[in-house]
C-alpha cells in the first residue's frame, strides 16, 4: 500500500514554525517512502474560513519549497459529508442527542438546536502504537462523552478530523505533541465508522531558550517574519529538519535532496526540541555562501532595492558589486546586506547611538585619533595597504592597537563600530575626499 500523508493546518494567518516543521516532516516522509503529500485546510471554525488566512499560508509552503500532491482540500466544503457520518453514528446508537444542559434527549436523527456526544465506552482502553512515543494508551472511563456536532449545526474539530482521514485515506498521520491527547477520540470515531486507523507520528514540542513553549508572544514564530529577514528557504527547511531529527552522518548543513534520502520517521526522538536563533542564523549563514555568485545577487536586490534606506538615485550596482564577495562571505542574512553596504550610498552615514558612545566617548583618545588619521589620510597613497599603515601609525604614535585606533575612523566614516572590513573599504569603495570629509565631520560633532 502506498503511504499518503497529510499536513492538516487550521489557518491563523501565518504559517508558525511549529507547523512549517510539521508539514515539512510529513513532506520529508512521503517523498522519502515515495508516497502522497495531502494538503487539507481544517477551516471548521467559521471565523477562520476566509481566504486571506489561507492564502499566506499556501505562499509560504510554496516559499519553503514544500509541494503537495493533492490538495489544498477544505473542511468546510465537507459539512454534508461530516453530517451524514454524524446520523449514522446517532442512528447506530454510538452517539446521542442532548439538549443546552448537557441532558441528553432522545431521538435518533439530527434536529436543529440540539448538540450530538459520541458515547464513551465504560471500561476500554484505547491503546495505538506512536512512531515517535512508542505505545500509548488511555482508559475510555477517564474521557467524557465528547461533543461530536455543534447546536449550532457545525462539525467539532475531532469529527471532522476523523472523517477526512477516513475519507482521504490517509496512513500516517504526523503532528505536533499537542495532539497526541486527542488521538484516542479520534479512533473511537474511525472504529465506530469502521474506517482503517492511520499510524500517528506525534512530533516533540518546540521550546526557547528558556525551555518554554514557542509563544506568539514571546518568540519569532512566523516563517513569513524570517523570510522577510532574509533567511533563505533552503536554510530554513534545513534547520527545521534538525528540530526532532538527525542524520545517522551527523552532518547537519545539507540540501534538502539529501535530508530526503537520509530521512526515517523512526529516526524522529521525543525529547523536546530547541528552536535556537543563533542555530539558525548559522545554518542560514552557510547557505549564502554556498550560493553561486549570481544567484545570490539575484537574492539579495530586494534588500538594496527600492526599499532601501537610502534615495533609490545614490545606489551605484559597480560599487555594490566590489561588495558582493565581502556581504556573502559575512552576512548572517540577506536582510542584514542593508546595513552592511548602506554608508556607501547614505549622504552621511546613519547615526548609530551606541556606536558613537563606544568609539568616540567613550574610548581613549579618539580626538586625537581622528585628528592624525585626517592628517596623514590627506596624502598618503589611496590604496588598502597604504590606509592600514597610515592609520596603524597614528594609532602606534598615540599607544593603541589597530583595532582600537580603526573603531572612531570606521564610526566616522560607516557610522558603526561593526561592519565589512574598514580599509579595504575606504581604498576601494570611497574616494578620499569624502573619506576626509566625514572624519571633519565627525570631529566636529566631538
Ligand atoms: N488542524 C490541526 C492543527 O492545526 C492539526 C490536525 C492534525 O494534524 O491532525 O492544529
Amino acid at each position: 500500500m502506498t503511504s499518503r500523508v497529510r499536513f492538516a493546518p487550521s489557518p491563523t494567518g501565518f504559517l508558525h514554525v511549529g507547523s512549517a516543521r510539521t508539514a515539512l516532516f510529513n513532506w520529508l516522509h512521503a517523498r522519502s517512502v515515495g508516497g502522497t503529500f495531502v494538503l487539507r485546510i481544517e477551516d471548521t471554525d467559521a471565523e477562520r474560513n476566509r481566504s486571506d488566512l489561507t492564502d499566506s499560508l499556501l505562499a509560504e509552503l510554496e516559499w519553503l519549497g514544500l509541494d503537495w500532491d493533492e490538495g489544498p482540500y477544505f473542511q468546510s466544503e465537507r459539512r454534508d459529508r461530516h453530517r451524514e457520518v454524524v446520523e449514522d453514528l446517532l442512528g447506530s446508537g454510538q452517539a446521542y442527542l442532548c439538549d443546552a444542559e448537557n441532558r441528553e434527549v432522545d431521538g435518533s436523527t439530527m434536529v436543529d438546536g440540539l448538540a450530538v456526544r459520541f458515547r464513551m465506552p465504560a471500561g476500554a482502553t484505547m491503546a495505538f502504537d506512536d512512531i515517535v512515543r512508542g505505545e500509548v494508551s488511555f482508559a475510555t472511563d477517564d474521557l467524557e462523552d465528547f461533543v461530536i456536532w455543534r447546536s449550532n449545526g457545525s462539525p467539532m474539530f475531532l469529527l471532522a478530523n476523523a472523517v477526512d482521514d477516513a475519507d482521504m485515506g490517509i496512513t500516517q498521520a504526523i503532528r505536533g505533541e499537542d495532539l497526541l491527547s486527542g488521538v484516542p477520540k479520534v479512533l473511537l470515531l474511525l472504529d465506530a465508522m469502521g474506517a482503517p486507523r492511520p499510524t500517528y507520528a506525534h512530533l516533540p514540542l518546540l521550546v526557547n531558550e528558556q525551555r518554554k513553549k514557542l509563544s506568539k508572544r514571546r518568540d519569532d514564530v512566523s516563517i513569513g517574519d524570517y523570510r522577510e529577514r532574509g533567511y533563505l528557504p533552503e536554510a530554513m527547511v534545513n534547520y527545521l529538519a534538525l528540530l526532532g531529527w538527525g542524520p545517522p552522518d551527523e552532518v547537519e548543513i545539507r540540501p534538502l535532496d539529501e535530508i530526503v534520502d537520509l530521512f526515517r520517521i523512526q529516526d524522529v526522538n521525543k525529547a523536546a526540541a530547541f528552536f535556537d536563533l543563533k542555530k539558525l542564523e548559522h545554518v542560514n549563514a552557510t547557505h549564502l555562501r554556498a550560493l553561486a555568485r549570481d544567484d545570490f545577487i539575484d537574492r539579495v536586490a530586494p534588500w538594496v532595492g527600492d526599499d532601501a534606506p537610502w534615495p533609490p538615485e545614490r545606489f551605484d550596482a559597480g560599487l555594490f558589486s566590489v561588495m558582493v564577495d565581502l556581504a556573502q562571505e559575512k552576512l548572517r542574512t540577506l536582510g542584514d546586506v542593508t546595513r552592511f553596504v548602506d554608508f556607501l550610498f547614505l549622504e552621511d552615514p546613519v547615526d548609530d547611538p551606541e556606536s558613537w558612545e563606544k568609539a568616540m566617548v567613550k574610548a581613549p583618545l579618539a580626538t586625537e585619533m581622528l585628528d592624525g588619521a585626517a592628517a596623514v589620510l590627506a596624502d598618503c597613497a589611496w590604496d588598502t595597504a597604504s590606509v592600514l599603515a597610515a592609520v596603524a601609525e597614528v594609532g602606534e604614535s598615540l599607544g593603541l592597537k589597530l583595532g582600537k585606533a580603526q573603531a572612531p575612523v570606521r564610526v566616522a566614516v560607516t557610522g558603526r563600530t561593526v561592519g565589512p572590513p574598514l580599509f579595504e573599504t575606504m581604498a576601494e569603495c570611497m574616494e578620499r575626499a569624502e573619506v576626509l570629509r566625514r572624519i571633519a565631520r565627525a570631529r566636529a560633532r566631538l
